[in-house]
């Protein structure tokens, strides 16, 4: 079966390194920008779940026991079939979330680099050799992988979040059970197409539809998935740790309430197109959006000029018909409704609207989930706006008198996820990257995250890392084995 497109996909779940038809009832699945229904999936059943652990425990020692060579190259292959079909993977993307394709395209092929930089890493996967505290003896530190992965994502980044988990598994050596948002089931069923082109043995990696609070819930519940691997909101991760039943390994990627500083020693052209572009991309449905934003007195009139003529630039549209909108719908009502909800709070509590506020108007917003980027200035701390994670495209600004000020306003928060802030002095750079705490800074750059480098969050934005080689250590049991020899 081809599996190229929505239509081939409808319906399928992927167990065993084969696409069938689901046994449960259907599920729509609506495309954000229109409203209109693209196809549906199946409510996995408890055979099936049953099934698709069942083939990962049987795949595991087989491919847990493949030189690591193996696993690279067949990493590279699904790397290289992902990059190759990035087009219709990106209008697959589209047509369920909502982002404009050039994005959705740009997404697809970091997934196809995170292919390739774990099946470069699979192959430098060694031990340690530690001193001994006597004579004779020698202490092995050896890596095993964990075993059957159980992999739950959301749906703001539809393939980065599932490939993340899949690449740093496979790389590892464990196999992986995947239960990806119902809103993008789509992008995950398309990705398990590539993963039956590139030859990975079957059970290695299984995709099942349906809703998070049964299937998910099923496998952080079940005894034969050893680790649960979540990105989504610190909400359900929390119910997710106090839920698991058996002692499990957990990594949970989790909200975020992303602060920027603005100094006075910023480069303030820079310090606004970084602004718009962290906090507006992807309708601002990012876990490391910028939620908030602390400019310094002097700067703080001229800075809001430059961010709301920048917001007032970006362009919307359907994202299928205008691939190169800045712009595309929200994923569903859900995300609107509290954009609306906290910009109607910070109203109330006497914010004032700078750029924004609406949906954009015309007949092609109609029907599907729009807003306009939207800033909010004059914001106190008490707002929702401020203190809570916001996942839409609403930003609240507010003025600071000195940096250490900035710097206990940004930290107050429950979440850890990432800080930005711009400043071209060196000292501030130093109080800044010393006393954020947050899993990930980037100062003079509102790019926090690359693929060689860790990615995590602290406090209530989760445990654990993806990207970089600690992103795969999150994979593998260490062992110890110590020997006694005898010799001196
Ligand atoms: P969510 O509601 O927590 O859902 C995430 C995933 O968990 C979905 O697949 C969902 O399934 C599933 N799920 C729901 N209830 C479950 C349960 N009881 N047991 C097991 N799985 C369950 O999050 P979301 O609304 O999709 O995504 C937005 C959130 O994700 C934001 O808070 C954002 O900050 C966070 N996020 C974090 C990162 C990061 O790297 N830290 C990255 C991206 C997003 P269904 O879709 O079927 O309900
Ligand atoms: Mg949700």
């Amino acid at each position: 079966m081809p599996c190229e497109d929505v239509a081939d996909l409808g319906g399928m779940i992927f167990v065993e390194g084969a696409f069938r038809p689901g046994a449960g009832p259907r599920v729509a699945v609506e495309n954000p920008a229109t409203g209109e229904v693209i196809g549906h999936i199946a409510a996995s059943t408890a055979e099936e779940i049953e099934a698709a652990v069942a083939a990962a425990r049987r795949a595991f020692h087989p491919w847990a026991g493949l030189p690591a060579r193996r696993r690279a190259e067949v990493l590279h292959r699904l790397g290289d079939l992902i990059g190759a079909d990035a087009d219709a993977m990106a209008r697959i993307m589209t047509l369920e979330q909502g982002k404009p394709v050039n994005e959705a395209r740009g997404e697809i092929l970091k997934l196809a680099e995170a292919c390739h930089f774990y099946a470069e890493e699979a192959v430098r996967v060694h031990g340690e050799i530690v001193p001994n505290d006597q004579p004779g003896f020698q202490s092995l530190v050896v890596r095993e992988p964990i075993g059957v992965v159980g992999a739950i994502t959301p749906w703001n980044y539809p393939a980065e979040l599932v490939g993340w988990k899949l690449c740093g598994a496979l790389a590892a050596g464990c196999t992986i059970v995947i239960k990806p948002a119902e809103l993008t089931p789509f992008t995950a069923l398309a990705i398990a197409a590539k993963v039956a082109a590139a030859g990975i043995p079957a059970g290695v990696v299984n995709v099942l539809t349906g809703k998070g609070s049964v299937v998910g819930q099923a496998l952080v519940e079940h005894p034969g998935v050893d680790k649960i691997a979540f990105t989504g909101s610190s909400a359900v991760g929390l119910h997710i740790q106090q839920s698991c039943p058996q002692v499990k390994r957990l990594s949970l990627e989790l909200g975020g309430n992303c602060p920027m500083i603005v100094t006075a020693a910023a480069d303030l052209d820079a310090a606004v197109k970084g602004a718009a572009r962290r906090s507006f991309r992807n309708m601002g449905q990012i876990c490391i959006a910028i939620n908030r934003i602390y400019v310094a007195r002097p700067v703080y009139d001229a800075f809001l000029e430059g961010f709301a003529r920048a917001a007032g630039a970006l362009t919307i549209g359907n994202g299928l018909e205008r691939p190169d909108a800045d712009l595309g719908a929200m994923a569903s009502a859900e995300p609107l409704a509290k954009t609306r909800e906290h910009l109607s709070d910070a109203l109330d509590k006497g914010a004032r609207l700078v750029a924004g506020g609406a949906a954009p108007q015309g007949a092609e917003f109609a029907s599907g989930h729009f807003f306009r980027p939207t800033i909010v200035a004059d914001c106190r701390q008490d707002m929702l706006v401020m203190s809570q994670e916001t996942f839409g495209p609403l930003v609240g600004v507010a003025p600071f008198d000195t940096l250490d000020e900035a710097i206990a306003l940004a930290n107050d928060t429950p979440y850890g996820l990432a800080a930005y802030a711009y400043t071209r002095d060196l000292g501030e750079v130093q109080r800044l990257s010393a006393h954020l705490d947050y899993g990930n800074v980037a100062l003079n750059s509102v790019d926090a995250g690359i693929m060689n480098a860790p990615y995590g969050g602290r406090k209530q934005s989760g445990v654990g890392y993806e990207h970089g080689r600690e992103g795969m250590l999150e994979y593998f049991n260490f062992k110890h084995v110590r020997l006694f020899h005898g010799e001196v």
